[in-house]
């Protein structure tokens, strides 16, 4: 008799409940990862999410390996995979923490069904979301569409649980070599071009990364997050997200550190800081009960909203960070760069996708899916369709963020727009935030439509809309 525990999106050791599960049991223990980009619904992973996978998977055979155990690697739809690695190892259970997109769920529960058709107990553990999506209802028992009361009810039923500590020794395999396959074959990281070097100098995946970046927040920006979580030019946030991506650290952990630390009154900035954590919550609980969020509009009107077809050109302008407008191509620039974008500039480089240029924000949303190390099936389709006005307590459509106004307020200096567009230099913190008006500016395009007018056209498709209703 033996255990597996099955890793997806909580590559840690700790507060990793499956985990610690299975060293309560006692039995010999089989880790598996499964790459599965085939069962029906899944959606394939994009580039830059890759790169991170790979990285993680190889920092967590390290750490299983120190605590006495091995990283099985397995590839192919779950069902069957887990299905013929349970009659290898004999396994009497079978453990996993929860996920909570519809097609991963329905894997889930189709494994469950077969583990209890076949004597093998199978067992799922809440490690990823502080509160299960279905535990927190309105007063009829419906899911929340705004996120003030959805936060609200969330404090209202209770402190998250307290993080497990880390297994320091996990059963060992037991006898009888489990075949893996080998990390390298999986070609996950990208060759010819390696675009990845940009992420290597950014980012550390990865448990050791993730529990440092936690460290560096608590440490100082946290004292200042209300403010400086705005300012694209500082380190004024987390960069947690890529880390809870892949469940390398745990929100029930960064929840309670955050507590050890502001153990008596939170302040302001604590008190935003963990909204933020709940709009993670949020997108996910809309994501549980709308598992077409990344294709299908939140707001079915929106289906007759007429976008347009951004010519390739102007696609292209947006993808690479030369449209002409600084903040939106310093962000872009980032984020091809880094594989992250900042979260004032994510929602300043998407509102000119989808009002300026009119796209459909489906198409943001997947170049944001290739390209983000945070990348993730909730809070990537639920910010686009907020910043659409499609989505769930969405930013009104008329919003429309002007970026330049946007940038002389969050980056006065042009410190983040230097750092991403060095054919701007030249220019003064005056003159940077609209480099047309500068003569003689070489190498930086001119903007690829108006302010002015492409807001004018956007309004008035968006009264179109409403006049049909
Ligand atoms: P911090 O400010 O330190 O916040 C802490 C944590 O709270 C984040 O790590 C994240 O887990 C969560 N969080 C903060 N803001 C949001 C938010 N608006 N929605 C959901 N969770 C949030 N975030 C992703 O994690 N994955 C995505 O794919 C993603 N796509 C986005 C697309 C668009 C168009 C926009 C506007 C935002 C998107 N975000 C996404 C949300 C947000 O931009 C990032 O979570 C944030 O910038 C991550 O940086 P941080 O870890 O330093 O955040």
């Amino acid at each position: 008799a033996s255990t597996i525990v099955w890793l997806r999106d909580d590559l840690r050791l700790d507060d990793n409940p499956a985990l610690t599960h299975a060293v309560d049991v006692g039995l010999p223990l089989t880790v598996v990862y499964i790459l599965d980009e085939e069962s029906p619904g899944v959606r394939p992973l994009g580039g830059a999410v890759k790169w991170w996978l790979h990285h993680s998977l190889a920092s967590l055979a390290a750490a299983l390996k120190d605590a006495g155990s091995t990283l099985v690697l397995r590839r192919g739809p779950a069902g069957p995979v887990i299905r013929g690695l349970a009659e290898e190892t004999g396994a009497k259970h079978l453990l996993w923490n929860r996920r909570y997109g519809g097609p991963e769920r329905a894997v889930d529960a189709e494994i469950k069904t077969w583990a209890a058709e076949n004597g093998i107990d199978a067992a799922s553990f809440q490690a990823s979301l502080l509160y299960e999506p279905w535990t927190i209802t309105t007063g009829s028992g419906g899911p929340y569409k705004v996120f003030t009361p959805f936060w609200r009810a969330c404090m209202a039923s209770g402190e998250p649980r307290k993080p497990m500590d880390a297994p320091t020794h996990l059963p060992s395999p037991g006898a009888g070599r489990v075949a893996s396959d080998v990390l390298s074959e999986w070609s996950l990281l990208p060759v010819s071009p390696d675009w990845s070097g940009g992420l290597a100098r950014t980012w550390q995946p990865g448990e050791a990364g993730a529990h440092s970046r936690l460290d560096d927040f608590l440490d100082g920006p946290v004292n200042e997050y209300g403010d400086g979580r705005d300012v694209p030019g500082v380190e004024g946030t987390s960069r947690l997200s890529p880390h809870l991506r892949f469940g390398e650290i745990s929100p029930f952990r960064v929840w309670h550190e955050i507590r050890l630390r502001f153990p008596r009154e939170a302040t302001p900035d604590v008190g935003i800081f963990r909204s933020e954590l709940g709009w993670r919550e949020f997108c996910w609980q809309l994501l549980y009960v709308n598992p077409q969020l990344a294709t299908r509009n939140y707001r079915p009107e929106f289906d007759r909203f007429e976008w347009q077809e951004p010519t390739a050109a102007e696609l292209e302008a947006w993808r690479q960070g030369r449209t002409g407008y600084p903040l939106v191509d310093a962000g872009m620039r980032q984020l091809w760069q880094t594989g992250w974008m900042h979260n004032r500039v994510r929602m300043a480089a998407a509102s000119f996708l989808v009002k300026n240029l009119l796209a459909d924000w489906r198409l943001g949303e997947a170049w944001f899916w290739d390209t983000l190390v945070d990348a993730d099936a909730a809070s990537n389709p639920a910010n686009w369709q907020w910043v659409a006005g499609s989505g769930a307590d969405a930013s009104p459509y008329f919003r429309i963020f002007n970026p330049v106004t946007q940038s002389k307020k969050f980056d006065a200096e042009g410190r983040y727009l230097r750092e991403f567009i060095p054919e701007l230099a030249p220019l003064d913190r005056k003159a940077i935030h609209e480099p047309w008006k500068s003569l003689g500016l070489e190498g930086y395009p001119a903007p690829v439509v108006g302010l002015p007018e492409s807001r004018e056209r956007a309004l008035a498709t968006y009264q179109r809309l409403k006049d049909t209703q």
